[in-house]
């Protein structure tokens, strides 16, 4: 068996094992690929979402659900993450998101993982990691400028961070073939990420971050 196929055949089992555990985890990633708009590639937004999950009656349900408005706010920190977090806070009338999980498209930022910790978030659920996306977010100074990135992307461990600062079940690497799908056929102006079979099933850390 070639290293492509192991890959791909330790991810399917890790979906497998992940989805058993948290019945409904697909769902929620499906739904939130769906729910990033077109217009987010032209109002430069980066075209991300994240959703406070929570387990009841045995499935993972959506609480809140959260996209970028660092533009539409003007805000550096609203990330979709953020902005779930705020909200499902507000609704909650308790800073306290305990028991809950966020899950997100891209792998938190440093910002979004401070919010994760702060907020007593039980775990975190991502998709595509910093390493995948290059380190791209949107840059809400200029009004169309381009992504920057993240300098140090290559070395940026969210899940590190997460777990050393109590956040104890982080799971990275998820649906990333789902994701990058919608982000390079949506947005254009992403696919410098590279060619996105090759991304899909030739990176060696799929399922390890
Ligand atoms: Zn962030």
């Amino acid at each position: 068996m070639s290293m492509v196929e192991k890959n791909f055949k330790a991810e399917i089992n890790r979906r497998r094992r992940l989805e058993s555990t948290y019945p409904g985890l697909m769902d929620v990633f499906v739904q939130l690929v769906g729910s990033i708009p077109p217009s987010h590639s032209k109002q430069e937004e980066f075209p991300m979402a994240a959703a406070i999950v929570e387990i009841k009656e045995g499935k993972l349900e959506i609480f809140t659900d959260g996209l970028n408005e660092v533009n539409k706010r003007g805000q550096p920190g609203a990330h979709a993450e953020a902005v779930a977090i705020e909200r499902e806070a507000a609704k909650k009338r308790d800073k306290h998101l305990t028991g809950m999980y966020l899950v997100t498209t891209v792998e938190p930022c440093l910002g979004c993982v401070g919010d994760a910790i702060n907020a007593g978030l039980k775990g975190v659920f991502f998709g595509l990691s910093q390493k995948d996306i290059k380190g791209k977010h949107v840059y809400s100074g200029e009004k169309n400028a381009t992504y920057k990135t993240y300098r140090d992307f290559r070395g940026y461990n969210g899940k590190q961070l997460l777990n050393a600062n109590g956040v104890g079940i982080v799971e990275g690497g998820l649906y990333r073939d789902m994701i990058l799908q919608k982000l390079t056929r949506t947005y254009p102006r992403l696919a410098d990420m590279g060619d996105i079979d090759e991304l899909i099933l030739n990176d060696p850390d799929v399922g390890v971050r």
